[in-house]
């Protein structure tokens, strides 16, 4: 078993074991292995090993893979921030969207060729410059965008945990978002949040979707 291979091992059965103690069933979570900066064999290991998830923050380097892996039993999640220029190009690979912001990323989508899931980003910093929409208001604007859009189906709310802000803080906040959404839109209650330095924080909070990046493929190269 390769490094990564054995740390996906580790990293599931450390899940598993918090889910068992929290009480909450691993069957509903998933895992994505994000992969961003790293070459497809090493997703080649963490398949032969049951990994089926994996996400990717760069379009240019995405499509790549996604070629590469055609026809292999995984799905593609993209987790970066996404120009609209190349939103219908990442629908053509990509299952699950997590980065819906803004209504032009909405609309490229509304003519893409397959349907796709997707997540309303939050932005908990105070920069507004940063992806991700500032306020609830802004969320449900969006989502009512989004369900009128019949190519995507809204599964929730995903952030990431800012810089300088203690992770259960701002997992609680994203929980009220998910809160209000849901009132709306009771289908889009999943939660995208938790990196490798917090996703037990974000799994307390009802995390449904965990983007863990370096400690399961270990530092990343340096980005071409
Ligand atoms: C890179 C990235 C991750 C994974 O981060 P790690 O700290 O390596 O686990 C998760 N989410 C997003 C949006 C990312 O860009």
């Amino acid at each position: 078993m390769s490094e990564a291979a054995a740390r996906w091992r580790a990293v599931r059965d450390q899940i598993d074991a918090e889910c068992q103690r929290l009480n909450r069933d691993p069957a509903g979570l998933s895992l994505v292995v994000v992969t961003k900066f790293h070459p497809v064999e090493l997703i080649e290991e963490l398949l032969a090993v049951g990994a089926r998830d994996f996400g990717e923050s760069r379009h240019q380097d995405a499509v790549q893979k996604a070629a590469a892996l055609e026809g292999r039993d995984l799905t593609w999640h993209f987790v970066g921030q996404i120009q609209s220029n190349k939103a219908r190009p990442i629908a053509q690979y990509a299952d699950v969207l997590h980065s819906l912001d803004r209504d032009s990323v909405v609309d490229a989508l509304a003519t893409a060729e397959r349907r796709v899931q997707g997540f309303i980003e939050l932005n908990l910093t105070d920069d507004p410059g940063r992806g991700g929409v500032n306020s609830a208001d802004e969320m449900l604007r969006l989502a009512e965008r989004i369900a009128q859009t019949e190519t995507i189906d809204l599964r929730g709310v995903m952030a990431v945990a800012p810089l300088g802000m203690d992770p259960p803080q701002a997992f609680e906040r994203v929980q009220t978002f998910s809160a209000i959404l849901t009132q709306a839109h009771s289908s889009a209650a999943e939660i995208s949040a938790g990196m490798s330095a917090d996703w037990e924080a974000a799994l307390a909070a009802g995390a449904t979707h965990l983007r863990i990046g370096t400690s399961i493929t270990g530092n990343r190269p340096q980005p071409r």
